[in-house]
């Protein structure tokens, strides 16, 4: 909160808007670069839609993001050195056609050695997305990720029985309709390193950003009504003066706030967390349904990932549906059969449901939106790069890189220090 005094005293060079991971990063490139900055959050919690809840013991995100090890920009963002990633098991399972393969794991040749061809196939192809340039990947044709898939002749059951449901949990679009550069670019992610969470839960990350900034730079509980260049004018707050605004919401409020900016569509979606009476037998494996029929996209045994998560004795599934929240029975009866097990005595512990959790990215798209409006004015969050934690933590150094050349502050040299990843 923000007392009058403390306002009336109050000036920075920079105003951000907004403390998700994205206003968060932003300011610490900024004040790394030796520029003020203040924060101004509407809700009463830094972290935007990074949250997680504690509830007798378990961690329960409420939007269940799926971040990589391969994540450049994780290891770029300062005040995330001690941000420790859990990693699922290698590749995906995929429950297809009954039974389950697990896949993306192996490389072509052991894959070979297994006897299967199609998983041959699919390692080889995620090899050589792996191995191609950010650059030349996309320069490629762009269609939707649906039509790409249709036409790259792969056998019907890699692309419908493992790289669609793939696509979908990694793009949370289940019909596809993203921009198959984008696609791609998600592919390759995977290809590179391996699914993971946050040790904790998501909000760790945007916890320890906010954490690492100096003490009075974020005000939470402060909601912004407009902004102009050197000026923002809060609800309840007054007006803050400085050099530069830097708008760090979402992509509706964005454009509330600068009715220029274009409101694009949305996915929604729905995460289920569930506790098991006693501990499940189930390794940490992000589990897909590739049939389109149930509601389910992925699930996990999230306290066998990360078992900070949930209490000793117990089991912690985490589960996503790409939608309105469908009738808690389907779910149940789903996981199930997914996970071989009855789910009778589970319990349902939180329904989270966002009908505008990640901005659509349909072609023609493109990944790195322009984030200076006009000298003074700038944007950053997930819907001006790919809608991921990495693209929002990216657009942020994009963001607070286009402050620094306006204020005449060289850039500093990039460094990639090695993100721990816990075994
Ligand atoms: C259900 C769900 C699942 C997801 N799954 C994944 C995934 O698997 N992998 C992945 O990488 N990403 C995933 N994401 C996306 C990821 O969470 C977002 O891309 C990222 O958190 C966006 O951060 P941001 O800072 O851009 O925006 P936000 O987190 O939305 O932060 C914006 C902040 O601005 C504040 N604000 C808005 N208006 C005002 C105002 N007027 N005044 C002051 N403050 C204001 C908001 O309160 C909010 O705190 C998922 C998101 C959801 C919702």
């Amino acid at each position: 909160m923000l007392t009058s005094s403390h306002h009336a005293a109050h000036h920075a060079d920079v105003v951000i808007v907004g403390a998700g991971v994205s206003g968060l990063a932003a300011a610490q490139h900024l004040i790394a670069a030796g520029v003020t900055v203040t924060v101004l959050e509407a809700a009463a919690d830094a972290g935007g839609r990074m949250a997680t809840a504690s509830a007798d013991g378990f961690r329960l995100d409420r939007t269940g993001q799926l971040l990589t090890t391969a994540s450049a920009e994780l290891s770029r963002t300062p005040g995330l050195e001690a941000l420790t990633l859990r990693p699922f098991a290698p590749g995906v399972l995929v429950h297809t056609d009954g039974r389950q393969l697990r896949a993306g794991a192996l490389t072509p040749a052991r894959a070979l050695a297994s006897g299967s061809l199609d998983q041959a196939r699919l390692s080889a192809a995620l090899g050589r997305l792996a191995a191609l340039p950010e650059e030349k990947l996309l320069a490629r044709p762009e269609r939707t990720a649906r039509a790409a898939l249709r036409s790259r002749g792969l056998p019907p059951r890699t692309a419908h029985g493992v790289l669609r449901p793939l696509l979908s949990a990694l793009l949370r679009d289940p019909e596809l309709t993203t921009s198959s550069r984008v696609a791609d670019l998600a592919l390759r992610t995977f290809a590179r390193g391996r699914l993971a969470v946050p040790e904790g839960g998501a909000a760790a990350l945007p916890d320890q950003l906010a954490a690492a900034l100096p003490p009075d730079t974020v005000h939470t509980g402060v909601r912004v009504r407009s902004v102009a260049t050197n000026r923002v004018t809060t609800e309840e707050h007054g007006t803050f003066d400085c050099r530069s605004v830097l708008l760090a919401t979402g992509a509706r409020a964005a454009a509330d706030l600068l009715p220029g900016l274009r409101v694009p569509a949305f996915h929604e979606v729905t995460v289920l967390h569930h506790a098991t009476a006693g501990p499940l037998p189930w390794d940490g494996s992000l589990l897909l349904d590739a049939d389109p029929a149930w509601p389910v996209s992925h699930t996990a045994v999230m306290s066998a990932v990360d078992p900070t998560r949930a209490p000793a004795g117990r089991s912690l599934v985490t589960t996503t549906v790409l939608g309105p929240p469908p009738p808690v029975r389907t779910v149940a009866s789903r996981l199930a059969r997914l996970y071989e097990s009855a789910t009778r005595d589970w319990e349902l512990l939180a329904v989270h449901h966002t009908p505008e959790a990640v901005p659509a990215m349909p072609p023609p798209y493109d990944p790195r939106r322009p984030v200076r409006v006009l000298a003074g004015l700038y944007v950053c969050g997930d819907h001006r790069d790919t809608n991921t934690v990495q693209g929002a933590l990216r657009s942020a150094r994009r963001a607070a890189h286009a402050v620094l050349r306006d204020f005449g502050i060289p850039l500093p040299a990039p460094q990639e220090p090695a993100l721990p990843v816990a075994a």
